[in-house]
């Protein structure tokens, strides 16, 4: 951001609670979907394949994944676990304010500043309305979040490392095995509720099965091209297993 302060203040006008995925820690799914509500996943996979360089934000993105495909095909798999409030959070009350304030998710305490280190605070990209900026606390200086919520962030990217294999064990008990790739498209599933919930509960009991084979959903011809090079099972177009959308 060109200011080096960044002054915020929420005005409680309710926008970043509608129209959203908002992730979720394994713990944080496991409460939703106990007070009723939905729980969507979100899958991508990625490898080095498109991503020779082996950048930081690269290794950051494995530290949030869990390999899958050991023998054939190997691939790093990220699994999104995102309350859906798509229309509208089910939390959000009529006067705007949180229903569950005290127990609400990392990232609704964490928003407006971003969690990932490789994406910048832009005020553009953000959907609270202008007089909530350069009033209030600093939100942030120089890129680097005040320190309560550093706090706050680097829990939730904790979470995120501490969780990577569990997620995908979970979507591997409930027979998801299918991804988008990751920048290319989005593979997202709407589980039910009950039998999420159980996946979650018993998931320290679960092995992951070795020959679990994952495939990957693209409808980008080069990249299909890259992936079978490489033996990297691929998708058929169509399914109903999932809502994909290219990007
Ligand atoms: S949990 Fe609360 S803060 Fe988070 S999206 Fe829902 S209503 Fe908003
Ligand atoms: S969009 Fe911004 S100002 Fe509006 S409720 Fe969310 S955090 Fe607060």
């Amino acid at each position: 951001m060109e200011n080096s302060t960044v002054r915020y203040t929420c005005v409680t006008c309710g926008a970043c609670c509608k129209e959203r995925l908002i992730p979720l820690t394994i713990a944080e799914a496991e409460k939703w979907l106990d007070r009723g509500d939905h729980v969507a996943i979100i899958l991508e996979a990625f490898s080095y394949l498109t991503d020779p360089e082996i950048s930081p934000e690269y290794i950051h993105n494995t530290s949030r994944a869990a390999i899958v495909n050991k023998d054939k095909g190997r691939l790093h798999i990220i699994a999104i676990f995102a309350a859906n409030a798509l229309k509208r959070c089910p939390n959000l009350q009529e006067n705007n304010l949180c229903g569950i304030y005290e127990e609400r998710p990392l990232v609704c305490r964490i928003y407006p500043m971003e969690i990932n280190p490789f994406i910048e605070l832009r005020k553009e990209n953000k959907i609270c309305p202008p007089e909530s900026w350069g009033n209030g606390d600093i939100l942030c200086s120089d890129g680097v979040a005040n320190p309560p919520l550093r706090l706050l962030i680097n829990e939730s990217k904790q979470a995120d490392v501490d969780d990577a294999a569990a997620k995908v064990a979970i979507c591997e008990s409930l027979g998801m095995s299918v991804a988008s790739w990751k920048g290319d498209g989005l593979a997202v599933y709407f589980p039910g509720s009950e039998a999420l919930l159980a996946a979650i509960q018993t998931r320290n009991s679960r092995q992951r099965e070795d020959g679990y084979q994952w495939k990957v959903r693209t409808d980008n011809a080069g990249l299909r091209e890259i992936l079978l090079a490489a033996e990297i099972p691929l998708a058929p177009g169509e399914s109903n297993a999932y809502i994909y959308q290219a990007l």
